[in-house]
């Protein structure tokens, strides 16, 4: 499988008997915003501190590269043998991200060498991908990322006390995390399918990674993300926690998750660590800097709790009939759709499936109109 993108980066070792240098080759979207990782940088713990330094490095080193990926999305694709579910998983060994993917360690059905690890990572990788393929198969009729079949290949043990996940346009990338705030990334189901969303947003709207258009491309990974838990757990909308990240994080009072669909802004709060949950509700209090690439984690809270709030009211069970609505959108949007057109879009798709004096579409409308957004 040759790779199409072949930058090269290289980060020397930060600090002197640190855990070494650690090189990004190619894209990343990672779960975490630069914004945690700057926090904790200057977290009281000083491993704590060490470790999100030479993280913060990484994630630098990977915007540069995104542009030219996400132009070429369905040259990335690496098509599966059979055009249908198929998993690679490979052990990284801990070593850098240039040296992806590392060695095979499970594929697809297999039992034996590569079948079933006694690596709870390994497994993790494989089952959770594997319910992300079936839920866009069965609840969205997607075949993989790319529509097509494509492989969904994975890297568990990504760098030295890596506190991540990505997607680089071809693979998924899981870091064990610093033990100390989060655990190893593949333990969240939610962020398995946030990931892999990003390579189905890339074969689809293919959304730019900046300001508004940023902010929805990490809007459908979350959305996505959700929905594939509530579905492999068949919660209703009233039973679900709504929470992404819940289970990489270790909690304590004043953490619970990266992120809240119901109450933007309150995942985390006054935490030694990682400070306080950035992430507006409402569009009077957008994020207009131009950290984290314009806010792409931040202001995805605002049509996060759209969602949330057509989700509650149309009730059930979320992947039946809003998801349906969100994900026709995707594929209605472009690389520069703001929130307008994405509460333009919902609410017309929500008329198309549903009628246009239908509970579905009005709850819909009122979502976007009660976060600041009212579609025409
Ligand atoms: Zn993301």
């Amino acid at each position: 499988m040759d790779r199409i993108i072949h930058p090269h980066y290289f980060y020397p070792p930060l600090k002197k008997g640190g855990q070494g240098g650690f090189a990004v080759k190619r894209v990343c979207q990672g779960i975490l915003p630069p914004f945690i990782l700057k926090r904790m940088a200057e977290s009281p713990d000083k491993i704590t501190r060490r470790w999100a330094l030479e993280n913060l490095a990484a994630s630098a080193a990977a915007r540069a590269t995104r542009t030219t990926l996400s132009t070429l999305p369905q040259m990335a694709a690496i098509p599966s043998p059979a055009g249908k579910k198929h998993r690679l998983i490979y052990d990284a060994q801990h070593k850098p991200t240039h040296a992806l993917p590392g060695k095979l360690v499970r594929s697809e059905g297999e039992k034996g060498p590569n079948g079933p690890s006694k690596d709870p990572a390994v497994n993790e990788a494989y089952d959770y991908s594997g319910d992300t393929y079936d839920f866009y198969k069965e609840v969205l009729n997607r075949n993989s990322l790319d529509d097509r079949g494509m492989s969904l290949i994975s890297s568990v043990h990504v760098g030295q006390h890596y506190a991540n996940a990505f997607w680089d346009g071809e693979q998924m990338a899981y870091g064990d995390g610093d033990g100390r705030t989060f655990v190893r990334f593949t333990k969240s189901l939610d962020v398995v399918a946030h990931e892999l969303t990003h390579g189905v947003v890339s074969h689809t709207a293919n959304l730019e990674y900046q300001g508004e258009s940023g902010a929805l491309n990490e809007h459908y990974a979350d959305v996505m993300g959700i929905l594939v838990k509530q579905w492999r757990r068949n919660q209703t909308v009233k039973q679900a926690d709504w929470l992404v990240g819940a289970d990489i994080l270790i909690k304590t009072f004043t953490r619970k998750a990266l992120r809240s669909f119901s109450a933007p802004g309150t995942a985390y709060v006054n935490d030694p660590d990682i400070g306080t949950d950035p992430q507006p509700a409402h569009m009077k209090q957008k994020y207009e800097g131009e950290d984290d690439y314009g806010g792409v984690h931040i202001n995805s809270g605002i049509p996060n709790h759209a969602f949330y709030l057509a989700a509650m009211q149309i009730g059930g069970k979320s992947w039946e009939k809003t998801g349906k609505i969100w994900y026709q959108t995707l594929l209605s949007l472009s690389p520069r759709s703001d929130f307008a057109a994405i509460a333009q879009g919902t609410v017309e798709k929500a008329t198309i499936l549903y009628g246009s004096r239908s509970p579905e579409s009005k709850a819909v409308k009122q979502s976007w109109i009660s976060v600041g957004i009212p579609p025409k």
